[in-house]
């Protein structure tokens, strides 16, 4: 039987990691976990809760009272719903007060540690495609395949630009290179697990890429691991 993988898929905001990850599930037939997507829900939770970003101990505690969870609609399509207490929260944590947010949440010690230890759970069993930050570095350090996706700041923009506007949201592409600027800076920076290419991942600069292109680097560098 062929061995399933763990596939870590890093890199800043915009950089195609959730359209990648999920096709290279999809041909893998793996499982895809989003983990942005658990970060996201949280922060829906603080700003609907009304908790000072800055009040540590009082995020780090809601982090481990809430239920999160990733339900597969379909393996096969890549169709996943994100649950925040039961509620489907999919389309809600793609708003952009999440996105000036979720940063401030995601900087939490004790944050992270609720987050990295589900996420443990989740790949343990291998056939995932998992992306995030700190995948590679610290979530799944044993995954067979590490890839480290980026892209210029223009281009991430652009794409993002193109999602939340195809979505409705009202969107300005100045703006939206600043927060995209700002929180790849907090991302990096942070004390915990920042955002970090792994010395053992792949680095694909996908500026000039079709997604079909990188997917297809990604799937010839699983085959043989
Ligand atoms: O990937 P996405 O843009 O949805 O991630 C949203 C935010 O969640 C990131 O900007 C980052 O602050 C945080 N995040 C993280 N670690 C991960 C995944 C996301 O800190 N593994």
């Amino acid at each position: 039987m062929k061995r399933r993988l763990k596939i870590a898929i890093d890199g800043p905001a915009g950089a195609g990691k959730s359209t990648v990850a999920k096709e290279v599930a999809k041909q893998l037939s793996y499982v895809y976990i989003d983990t942005g997507a658990m970060y996201r829900a949280l922060t829906l939770k603080v700003i609907r809760q009304g908790i000072n970003f800055t009040d540590e101990y009082e995020v780090g505690q809601l982090a481990r009272e809430t239920i999160i969870s990733i339900g597969h609609i379909s393996s096969q399509d890549g169709l996943y719903s994100v649950f925040l207490d039961g509620e489907d929260v999919t389309d809600a944590i793609r708003a952009p007060k999440v996105n000036q947010n979720v940063s401030k949440a995601a900087k939490i010690i004790e944050v992270r540690k609720h987050m990295v230890y589900l996420q443990r759970q989740m790949g343990e069993q291998g056939g995932i495609v998992m992306d995030g930050r700190d995948i590679g570095t610290v979530v799944l350090p044993n995954a067979e395949l590490k890839i480290f996706l980026t892209a210029s700041l223009e281009m991430r923009a652009r794409r993002r630009y193109e999602e939340l506007k195809e979505k409705g949201y009202d969107v300005n592409f100045e703006n939206l290179i600043q927060e995209i600027k700002q929180r790849d800076e907090m991302d990096s920076n942070r004390k915990v697990s920042p955002l970090s290419q792994a010395d053992d991942a792949i680095l694909i600069d996908t500026t000039d890429l079709s997604i079909q292109e990188v997917v297809q680097l990604i799937i010839v560098h699983s085959e043989g691991r």
